[in-house]
């Protein structure tokens, strides 16, 4: 066995269905008593819903994330917090939801509650990403990790069909790089395998009845174990792909995982044969990228590039981007092949590893 670091961050976790009903008595756990609710616009009802829920306990609602967490929202979210004499926050939704909490615990010791609805796994990881000027800085900061996760599965039962495949192949990814990670280790490899097995189980049954509580759970739990992922190591080609195409042509989040997934997982098929078959054997596949493409086929989700709003005018430059800057990664960042990985994902070509 290789030599390995790894590093757990305290988080405490809720999981089961129903276990919204705790809600109370965490932030009770959390020393606090006046929280502010975080959510999207299109989450409004739901927060309002908890701000009832919470009674006294209830600081204020700010419904107003957005994705990619732009720096005038962030201001205006401290802002609201400090006015309303918030002691916690909690952040209901997904990843754009967390990653406001975030941006707030980054500047204050406020702690957070994340109450995940979609499969992102933000509220795992120390990662946080903040957008000024039309770029968005990202970077890892434990003050940002919430203090405590409530994983409600019947909170995701309103999470349509289409979102959930997305952004269980979101999820999906973490696990697959995190396999082949410079900094992989046994325990999140564990975790890793185990993730990919529970999303490909549950997608298929979500996305055939969204209804499914015992689906929806194993999806929630997979992502859990994917957020661990995504935190315990560093993300290769793939994150870096879906950043530069998400950032520069301003592709859906989701989306751009699901399409590039197989791709870059055929492009380092051959320099991580341990990862593969791991990621294989978690899809009851032949092959890692086959078997996601396949994966995808069943869920319907899309599988191109020109399906999602990229223009075939900028896989140049997103060439060009992804192999400007150097890191890690298990096959070398070739220009001329990462352009032909795009060509590939931008046709929706099944990939070939
Ligand atoms: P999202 O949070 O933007 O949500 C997409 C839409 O779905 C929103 O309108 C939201 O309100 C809605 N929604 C969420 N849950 C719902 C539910 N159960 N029912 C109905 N509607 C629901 O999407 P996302 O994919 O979860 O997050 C994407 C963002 O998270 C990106 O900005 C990405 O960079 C970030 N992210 C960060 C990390 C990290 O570790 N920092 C990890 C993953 C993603």
């Amino acid at each position: 066995m290789q030599d390995f670091v790894y590093s757990a961050h305290a988080a405490r976790v809720v999981f089961g269905a129903g276990s919204l009903n705790h809600l109370e008595r965490e932030i009770g756990l959390l020393g606090a008593q006046r929280a502010l609710v975080l959510a999207t616009p299109e989450q409004a009802a739901q927060a309002e819903d908890l701000a009832r829920r919470l009674g006294s306990r209830c600081a204020g609602v700010f419904a107003r994330a957005v994705m990619h967490v732009p720096i005038e929202t962030a201001r205006l979210a401290r802002e609201e917090a400090r006015r309303v004499g918030a002691d916690c926050a909690v952040a209901i939704g997904g990843g754009s939801t967390t990653g406001l909490g975030k941006a707030i615990a980054l500047e204050s010791a406020l702690p957070i509650l994340a109450i995940p609805t979609t499969y992102a796994g933000s509220e795992m990881t120390t990662i946080y990403g903040i957008t000024e000027g039309g770029q968005k800085k990202t970077g890892r900061d434990a003050r940002v990790l919430p203090k405590t996760v409530l994983y409600d599965p019947e909170l995701t039962l309103s999470l349509p069909a289409a979102l959930s495949a997305t952004s269980g192949m979101n999820a999906i990814a973490h696990a697959v790089e995190a396999l082949y990670a410079v900094d992989a280790n046994p325990i999140i490899s564990m975790m890793s395998e185990e993730g990919v097995r529970a999303l490909a189980l549950g997608l298929p049954a979500v996305v055939a009845n969204p209804a499914d509580i015992e689906a929806r759970s194993l999806c929630l739990y997979g992502a859990w174990l994917c957020g661990m992922a995504l935190n315990g190591t560093s993300m290769a080609l793939h994150h870096k792909l879906c950043h530069t195409l998400g950032g520069s042509f301003n592709l859906p989040h989701a989306e751009v995982h699901t399409v590039v997934l197989p791709h870059a997982t055929a492009y380092n098929a051959k320099a991580a044969p341990e990862a593969m078959a791991r990621v294989a054997r978690a899809l009851g596949a032949a092959s890692a990228a086959q078997g996601l493409y396949e994966l995808e086929g069943k869920l319907g989700t899309p599988r191109a590039l020109k399906d999602i709003g990229m223009p075939e005018s900028g896989l140049d430059q997103a060439a060009d981007l992804a192999a400007a800057n150097p890191y890690a990664n298990p096959v070398p960042i070739r220009r001329e092949a990462i352009r032909q990985l795009l060509d590939n994902a931008f046709h929706g070509r099944a990939p070939h590893d």
